[in-house]
């Protein structure tokens, strides 16, 4: 048997077809429907057309979609998901109206990624695990008894969204102090754009020529790695942030292991040694989760959308 696993995204939507040991038999890729995304369905089941082909009627036995927004307890529609135009969308049975043999499951692209570090990745035999993706939000997942954890109230989880600093920065979602606001890899690129205003002269405004639009986290990095005072700061105050993040979902769940994905991810010990150590400072139990890198990468929802089906069978 074959599972089908999409990702959309807002640039591209990418497909695979996977076996029963998570092994990718094909995969195809396409452009976002940009403005049209009425035309999603349509367009997966287009794609599903093309993994599939050559497979017996009946060899493929779910189809699993990961997109990046919320989505209702009923896990039917996407409430919204601002990258893709989806509001209110009920996506899950516009799509299950194209697949008449093999049922169609929704889930959010973060929790779907830790799903898919837990059969592939870094929480290969994990009971309870947490997945940070350090991007332009905050996104996350938890595995708890093995499997996805979709909440007591099926609303899920939004690490992202705990509150990390009381009098902070508003968050997107308009309150204040989201760890969000301190932990994605976009606030370490607010900050040191702010850092770079206030302090001229550094190798910050050095290398960007003058234009702040041409900070991101990586640049900060590569700052911070030259030891640059302003980047090395900012960074600093970034690990303060994730590693108090970590250390509350230590003391929280006290999962075995947490994983770091997104871009930021890439700065490798230079940002897990920091994070680590402070982690280990702020944790209640002196034996804690391991901080590790995520596995996946780009695949990761695409794998997790695929796995959906049995998960929930669980
Ligand atoms: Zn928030």
């Amino acid at each position: 048997m074959f599972n089908a696993g999409f990702d959309i995204g807002g640039s591209h939507i990418a497909g695979g077809l996977y076996d029963a040991r998570c092994n990718l038999v094909r995969r195809v890729d396409e452009p976002f429907p940009q403005g049209r995304p009425e035309e999603v369905p349509a367009l997966v089941a287009r794609m599903a057309g093309e993994l599939c082909e050559g497979l017996a009627r009946g060899a493929l036995e779910s189809v699993g979609l990961a997109v990046p927004g919320s989505i209702d307890r009923a896990r039917e529609r996407v409430i919204n998901a601002y990258n893709l135009g989806f509001h209110d969308f009920p996506l899950r049975a516009r799509v299950q109206e194209r697949f008449p043999d093999a049922p169609v499951l929704l889930g959010n692209d973060a929790d779907l990624a830790a799903l898919a570090e837990l059969h592939a990745g870094a929480f290969i035999g994990a009971q309870c695990a947490v997945l940070l993706t350090l991007g332009t939000g905050l996104g996350g997942g938890i595995i708890i008894n093995g499997r996805l954890w979709r909440g007591g109230m099926g609303n899920g989880c939004e690490i992202g969204h705990t509150i990390l600093d009381m009098s902070g920065e508003i968050c997107t979602c308009g309150v204040r102090g989201c760890a969000e606001t301190r932990c994605a890899a976009s606030a370490l690129a607010r900050e040191a754009r702010a850092a770079a205003r206030a302090r001229p002269g550094t190798l910050i405004n050095e290398r960007t020529g003058g234009d702040p639009e041409k900070i991101d986290a990586k640049f900060v990095v590569d700052c911070a790695r030259a030891g640059d005072a302003a980047a090395l700061f900012v960074f600093d105050r970034y690990t303060d942030a994730l590693s108090s993040a970590a250390a509350s979902l230590i003391n929280t769940l006290d999962p075995e292991v947490i994983a770091l994905g997104g871009g930021l991810s890439g700065a490798g010990e230079f940002l897990f040694a920091p994070v680590r150590e402070k982690t280990r400072k702020k944790s209640f139990y002196r034996e804690h989760a391991r901080i590790v890198p995520a596995v996946l990468g780009n695949d990761a929802g695409m794998l997790g959308a695929a796995l959906l089906y049995d998960d929930d069978k669980k």
